[in-house]
């Protein structure tokens, strides 16, 4: 059998966390839970929450952790993530968020297996940005290489393949600062509590993955995350 894991992913914005985690999610058979995904639907579907959300989300600011919390809560709580575990991209993204998800863990008895920080240096995520696009439908990443042609549809869904709302020059400015002000300081958080894996994003996405799994699998066999880490 498969053993499950309970990972958390950090990185900017367009460190490729996406990409890793569909990956990841597949290798260790856990749901990928992107929480930008979750509040995307919800815009998409109209909902309360899709109506608060919206306007933060295309201006680059960050929904209220008392919101992203139980929201989190309430997906970690679901058998498959309570059986297998989960990967979570784009929470924890403050400290409020790391306090709240770690005395959820511990209530649950189902501490967090290891903290990847995939490292990515900001000149290279902002190329990566400006050509980054998105499947409108099932979340499917692409780059944009400037011969496609109009009308470009998912190969794994068949819909419609876009620039996110959110990666205007402004709002792709505004997140890499609360990324570096807000979502930088739980690298030491995680450092502390000794959880912590980096792992250098730069290079062929199989390579990435190859360092990540490595870590993870070591982590999980009880070694050390400096033995992980760069
Ligand atoms: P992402 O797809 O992870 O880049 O998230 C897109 C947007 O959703 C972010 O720019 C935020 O506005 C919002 N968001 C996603 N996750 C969180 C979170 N954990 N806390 C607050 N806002 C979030």
């Amino acid at each position: 059998m498969i053993p499950g894991a309970r990972l958390i992913i950090l990185g900017r914005q367009g460190a490729g966390k996406g990409t890793q985690c569909t990956r990841l999610s597949r290798h260790y058979v856990v749901p990928h839970i992107s929480t930008g995904d979750m509040l995307r639907a919800a815009v998409r579907e109209g909902t309360e929450l899709g109506k608060t959300a919206k306007a933060i989300i295309d201006d680059g600011g960050l929904i209220g952790d008392e919101i992203m919390i139980g929201l989190v809560k309430e997906r970690l709580s679901r058998g498959d993530a309570m059986s297998r575990g989960y990967i979570l991209d784009g929470f924890p993204r403050t400290v409020g968020q790391a306090d709240a998800l770690v005395e959820f863990t511990a209530e649950q008895g189902r501490m967090v297996d290891v903290v990847i920080d995939l490292d990515v240096p900001r000149e290279r995520v902002l190329e990566r940005l400006s050509s980054r696009r998105v499947c409108r439908d099932c979340g499917t990443n692409y780059t944009a290489t400037g011969t496609e042609r109009n009308g470009w549809s998912c190969d794994v869904c068949g819909g419609d393949v876009v620039q996110r709302e959110d990666d205007t020059p402004e709002s792709i400015s505004r997140r890499l600062d609360l990324y570096e002000s807000q979502t930088e300081p739980l690298i030491a958080y995680y450092e502390e509590r000794n959880e912590l894996v980096v792992i250098d994003g730069f290079g062929h996405p199989d390579d990435v993955l190859a360092r990540m799994i490595g870590a993870i699998d070591l982590r999980k066999r009880g070694g050390s995350a400096a033995a992980g880490s760069r």
